[in-house]
């Protein structure tokens, strides 16, 4: 297709060359022929004219006798030739030995010297020729040069006298311009440049001739540059000479040779028309190839499109809709299409309120971010659409219309809704909760969430009270003094998601709020990508409040069981208590009844005196321990020694167990650690434990060789780890199964005057200090022999270790 162009115009210019040739060709050979018609007839015309001289001198030589050998005679004789043969310069007579026997000039010889009577010829050429002819005694021609560029002659030469014995020779010299000149027609040489050439082309007479112009080049085939040429040998001179005839250029070369340019540049012309042609055809199908594609494209585009376009003109008439449009508005093209106000998708109701927007827009008062109608489909149907106005600008730069584009927001509205009615659940959820939920960035006062109960707490809405209840609770996200302020992350470099899996629950106190608050701290990467904290903090006070109640009821309790002890235990304290003071009296009776009688010395009285006081201090010693034991007291905890606690206990127990006759044998491991207990608190374990231990056996009746209670104190691992176990064993009746079913439960007492909160209180206490309390029987086969009430402390971490002893009583 596009190559068709090219193709036509190479053909057109292959036609012109190849006309153009054809017509120098016809006239070329047209040329030529009449070239060679006038060569000939001018070679007849010299050879003819030749032939007459060589046959005038032939006659002439034959009647020449010996007497007229005078050159005045021979003159006389040779003037009768000259007449009508203005081309012979001279002739001369010469003897067979080659000397002039006369000579005579007929025409200026232009300076060639005529051989003189008695001598010889004069130039070496003409010797040559007389040598040739003397041999071959035959009439010879020859052209003769004296030097280069002067005008040659004709030499001719004939022998005279016998056929076979040639006595003498003729000598003549033609002038070769002369006999051009009167040989040949005076049209020819108006037409022709006419010479004579020597066997060595060389021109000899007549117009000297360029050798180029012999040449043909390709170019002068089409142009007027070449001139037709006829060559040929004259017969009559021997060939010694050619006749050369080159035609004059054509009057008419210059005009064909214009013509010739015309017809080029024409061509040329033609050429660049077509192909300039050919190059707009090829830029206008490619912008046409370009506007269909666009136009295409758009056309796509416009039909993909889910958002209704709708252009009016400037008076409000609906000028074109696309198919979205269309199908939103169940409406077609050509209805719509010329359509004016109140158009049919305009909702009755809504008319007035949609003339007023239209005639805004109108008069160029668009409104800013579109507005919401209502849309009302073909079948009656309606739907909610948001439409956007903008000015149409034609090419020229002029408005022509409007351009408006309609969404469907029905769907979104939708959502919108569903989200807001979630969010609304969701917060109203969150609202409802009495514990208060916060979110801020870290180390920012920016509060990004908060419910009800965190607003109601923290009257300010920011994040002041959740950053308050960070530092309280010492959670990292806390602000940090000195770093925070400089607005530098505190927690740059830590992994977010092990931040995020790192909860914290703190139980902090709120002076502010007179709340006791329990708060749970999160890590968590908020919406926006920001790394937040979550607090959840719950309102505990009640339950701190109930704790703490029951804490001092506890205490009150523990308090009145150690005074229930050690009233229970009230008689054998008396018992214990009246020997050392049985023992004073009698001191004291004593020393006075011997102080009166004077038989005392002062060495006996100071005896006396220390005893009575030893007693003395007995006494105060008991007494000083059950006070330090039923003291009430708030829980104190503190290193202890697990041997002294033991043998105190032991000190206060031993009274009861003596007075029930019950030996306690005790052993304690040596290098038991200190541990970290409320001291009075195990003491009262330990006391409770063997008072119950000795009550057993002696409510068993036991007999005298099995009222024994052991009591063992070592290490051991207990629930993975190193714990200190206390272990009390009796021969008493051992444990029924109710009483194993109901042993820890408050006021189950299987004794008249039983009370049934020692051993509840001893779990409690053991429970407290994160240790168990366990009760079992002792059998031996069937038979229960006793039982055993162990129970064990943890080992702080870090224990004291220190020298240690077993004590036997
Ligand atoms: P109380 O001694 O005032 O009855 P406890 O709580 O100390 O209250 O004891 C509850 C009950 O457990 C006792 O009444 C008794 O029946 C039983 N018990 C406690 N220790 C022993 C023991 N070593 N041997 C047998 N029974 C015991």
């Amino acid at each position: 297709m596009g190559l068709f162009p090219v193709l036509a115009v190479l053909l057109f210019a292959m036609a012109v060359v190849a006309a153009i040739s054809y017509l120098r060709m016809e006239e070329m050979q047209a040329e030529q022929q009449s070239v060679q018609r006038d060569g000939e007839h001018s070679r007849q015309r010299v050879n003819l004219r030749l032939a007459e001289r060589q046959e005038q001198l032939q006659k002439f030589g034959r009647e020449l006798q010996p007497e007229l050998a005078s050159p005045a005679a021979f003159a006389d004789r040779v003037s009768l030739l000259s007449l009508d043969n203005p081309e012979v310069l001279d002739v001369t007579w010469l003897n067979l030995d080659g000397k002039a026997r006369a000579s005579k000039e007929m025409h200026d010889t232009a300076g060639y010297p005529l051989p003189r009577p008695g001598m010889g010829l004069p130039l070496p050429q003409e010797q040559v020729l007389l040598d040739e002819v003397r041999k071959s005694r035959q009439a010879r021609y020859v052209v003769v040069t004296r030097h280069e560029g002067e005008d040659a002659f004709l030499a001719f030469m004939l022998p005279l006298g016998q056929r076979d014995a040639p006595d003498s020779f003729l000598y003549a010299r033609y002038n070769l311009s002369s006999l051009l000149y009167y040989a040949i027609p005076s049209d020819v040489f108006a037409s022709y440049a006419v010479s004579l050439m020597d066997a060595h082309k060389r021109v000899v007479a007549g117009q000297s001739v360029n050798p180029d112009d012999e040449k043909i080049a390709w170019w002068q085939l089409w142009s007027s540059m070449h001139s037709s040429v006829y060559n040929a040998p004259l017969a009559t001179v021997d060939n010694v000479l050619t006749l050369h005839l080159r035609a004059y250029r054509a009057s008419g070369s210059m005009t064909n040779r214009g013509l010739f340019l015309l017809v080029l540049a024409l061509s040329a012309l033609t050429a660049w028309m077509l192909i300039a042609n050919w190059l707009h055809l090829r830029r206008r199908q490619r912008s046409q190839q370009e506007l269909l594609s666009e136009t295409s494209f758009r056309r796509a585009m416009e039909n993909s499109l889910v958002i209704g376009m709708r252009a009016l003109d400037l008076d409000g008439r609906i000028s074109y809709v696309n198919s979205a449009f269309c199908q939103m508005t169940g409406w077609s093209a050509e209805e719509l299409i010329g359509q004016r106000p109140p158009y049919s998708f305009w909702h009755e109701d809504d008319h007035t309120r949609h003339h007023r927007i239209l005639s805004k827009t109108l008069q160029d008062q668009i409104p800013q971010g579109g507005y919401v109608m209502r849309v009302l489909r073909k079948n009656g149907t309606t739907f909610e659409a948001r439409i956007y106005m903008s000015p149409l600008i034609g090419v020229d730069g002029r408005q022509t219309g409007w351009m408006s584009s309609m969404t469907d927001i029905t769907e979104p509205n939708r959502i919108k809704r569903q989200l807001t009615n979630a969010y609304e659940r969701f917060t109203r959820v969150l609202d409802a909760l009495d514990v208060s939920i916060s979110v801020a960035p870290l180390g920012s006062k920016e509060l990004l969430f908060a419910n009800q109960a965190y607003r109601h707490w923290f009257t300010d809405d920011n994040a002041a009270g959740h950053m308050q209840m960070l530092t309280k609770a010492g959670s990292p996200g806390a602000p940090v003094e000195g770093v925070a302020r400089n607005g530098e992350d505190t927690l740059a470099g830590l992994p977010t998601t092990a931040l995020q899996d790192a909860s914290n629950n703190t139980e902090i106190y709120l002076a502010g709020l007179g709340k006791w608050i329990e708060v749970r701290s999160r890590y968590l990467e908020w919406v926006d990508g920001r790394l937040a904290q979550l607090v959840v903090a719950t309102d505990i006070t009640a339950r701190r409040q109930a704790e703490e109640q029951s804490a001092q009821h506890e205490a009150r309790a523990q308090a009145a069981s150690r005074l229930v002890t050690m009233g229970e235990m009230a008689s054998s304290v008396a018992h214990e208590l009246n020997q050392p003071l049985t023992a004073i009296n009698n001191y004291c009776n004593g020393m006075i009844s011997r102080l009166r009688n004077g038989q005392i010395d002062q060495e006996a009285l100071l005896g006396a005196l220390d005893k009575t006081s030893r007693q003395a201090q007995r006494a105060g010693q008991i007494i000083q321990r059950i006070r330090t034991f039923v003291k009430r007291s708030t829980p104190n905890y503190s290193d202890a020694d697990v041997e002294t606690m033991v043998v105190e206990a032991v000190e206060l127990a031993e009274i009861e167990m003596r007075r029930r006759n019950v030996r306690l044998q005790y052993r304690v491991e040596r290098g038991l650690p200190i541990l970290r207990v409320d001291k009075i608190l195990v003491e009262q374990v330990l006391i409770n434990l063997l008072k119950n231990a000795a009550e057993a056996i002696d409510l068993a009746g036991m007999l005298a060789e099995r009222r024994h209670v052991r009591l063992d104190v070592s290490t051991a691992v207990r629930e993975d780890r190193p714990v200190i176990e206390f272990s009390i064993e009796d021969q008493g009746s051992g444990l029924s199964q109710e009483t194993l079913d109901h042993l820890f439960e408050a006021f189950y007492t299987t004794k008249a005057e039983g009370m049934g909160i020692g051993l509840n209180l001893c779990r409690s206490i053991v429970e407290s200090h994160q240790g168990r309390l366990m009760a079992e029987n002792i059998y031996n086969d069937n038979m229960v022999t006793g039982c055993r009430f162990t129970f064990w402390l943890p080992i702080p971490t870090t224990p004291v270790s220190r020298d240690s002893q077993t004590i036997t009583s």
